[in-house]
């Protein structure tokens, strides 16, 4: 390759066999599922950070494409970047930590971790190595959640911003039941949004996201407070967890007696729009289900995360059929890997576990245009169409012996795409990646592959 990271290409073409949806493939057998857009050689042109066209590779050059830089990737996968709709950047420091549960695993780990972010230059360092860990793993938008301290979302937006990333975050709320340190005030915390909100929301690509850690942690006034905000700010998202895991569902009981039920909690302060994105939601009812279908909000689902922190399993079928949507997230820390691939994985073997078969099709379409329309972002992300922005991660079908003998197979066997993706979905991970743009721009290489 020619192009370098520090000498990024105004116009680029890349080429290389696409793979995106322009539909929901749902729960519908692999051969049946309607959405899937495969295009084998094609040649993506790409024009001061978006998509510009697309056409097959024997197809003449365009006029004026003649000479411009192209990143022959024949061969490979070529998808559109991953969209994490829950990863915590701070956690980095944490991932993998032995032997809790949910609430002993935010007091042993996680709170010490995330106090050493009141120093800048730790939240500048931070956010730095997370959003290259992030394009390592393919993954080219995120829903983040940093640390309470302002100068934590400021890192991450001022560092996403300085890459033309799509970023939405927002600085933590937590107002009780912390150790010192990592605790705001109401007074305090709303100047803080609102500073946050005038200086990155709609700056570029970021934007901000009211961002309550969630219920127990914050007090009646703080809720309040934050409602007020989603009201009164146009545009912005709300973060938070939702019913995660059994301990926690009947502390937030205790704590908020009046409730209907934990998302009962947010609902009534006015958190949950079109715009809340709400993760893990594994132990909720019927009702609460049908609030979320009613005002439009998503369920950002955890597989790692809820296997490893023994949360429990998600009814994802269920979801489907009661008109929910869902998206796919890391949650890192509590998720073993910021991988998708490993969390897509995880996600089949969650649903297998009820007796359901997740399909690559479905798993791929939530973790890039389902995650961009549930976002609201499916002009810009999720899809390599014209107009949208240049997103995306180019794959190796396979890495490693065992890997490589399983595709080789499902290509000899003339077998259907879907049993070859699936074989990549499964047994591929961040070490398949090639290359990952951002907005046009190489933000990751791989250095084994030329
Ligand atoms: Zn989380």
């Amino acid at each position: 390759m020619t192009d370098t990271l520090a000498f990024p290409a105004v116009r680029l073409i890349v080429r290389g066999d696409l793979l995106d949806f322009t539909d929901d493939p749902g729960f519908a057998a692999p051969d049946e599922a309607p959405g899937v857009r495969w295009r084998e050689d094609h040649r993506v042109f790409v024009e001061g950070g978006r998509i510009v066209a697309v056409l097959p590779s024997d197809a003449p050059l365009p006029a004026g494409w003649h000479g411009v830089l192209e990143q022959d990737h024949r061969g490979h996968l070529v998808l559109p970047g991953f969209i994490d709709t829950h990863v915590h950047c701070p956690q980095l420091d944490v991932i993998a930590s032995y032997g809790t549960e949910l609430l002993d695993w935010l007091n042993t780990y996680t709170f010490p971790a995330e106090r050493r972010y009141a120093d800048p230059e730790v939240s500048r360092v931070g956010a730095e190595r997370f959003l290259h860990a992030l394009w390592a793993h393919g993954t080219t938008s995120a829903v983040v959640f940093p640390t309470v301290h302002k100068v934590s979302a400021e890192a991450l937006f001022e560092r996403a911003h300085a890459h033309d990333m799509r970023l939405i975050t927002g600085k933590v709320l937590m107002n009780r039941f912390a150790p010192d340190g990592l605790l705001d005030d109401v007074e305090q915390a709303e100047q803080d949004c609102l500073d946050l909100i005038a200086r990155w929301h709609g700056q570029g690509r970021q934007a901000f996201a009211v961002t309550v850690r969630f219920a127990p942690t914050s007090t009646p006034e703080q809720l309040v407070m934050a409602g007020e905000l989603c009201r009164s700010q146009p545009g912005v998202y709300m973060q938070t967890h939702v019913a995660e895991n059994r301990s926690e569902v009947k502390w937030v009981s205790e704590l908020f007696p009046d409730a209907r039920s934990y998302l009962d909690v947010y609902d009534r302060d006015g958190l949950i729009g079109p715009r809340a994105v709400l993760a893990h939601g594994i132990w909720l009812d019927e009702r609460d289900r049908a609030v979320l279908r009613e005002r439009g909000a998503q369920i950002a689902h955890c597989p790692s995360s809820n296997l490893f922190l023994g949360s429990g399993l998600f009814d994802w079928a269920q979801a489907q059929r009661e008109g929910l949507n869902v998206s796919l997230a890391s949650d890192v820390g509590g998720g073993t890997s910021l991988s998708m691939h490993r969390n897509m994985a995880d996600a089949y073997k969650i649903q297998a576990m009820q007796g359901t078969r997740l399909s690559a099709w479905k798993a791929l379409h939530t973790a890039t245009l389902g995650a961009a329309q549930a976002l609201g972002l499916a002009h810009e992300v999720g899809r390599i169409e014209p107009g949208c922005m240049a997103d995306f991660a180019v794959w190796k079908w396979a890495q490693g012996d065992v890997a490589v003998h399983r595709d080789k197979l499902a290509r000899d066997s003339h077998g259907s795409l879907h049993e070859r993706v699936f074989a990549w979905m499964t047994l591929g991970d961040e070490r398949n990646l090639v290359r990952t743009l951002v907005a046009g721009q190489t933000v990751f290489q791989s250095p084994s592959v030329v």
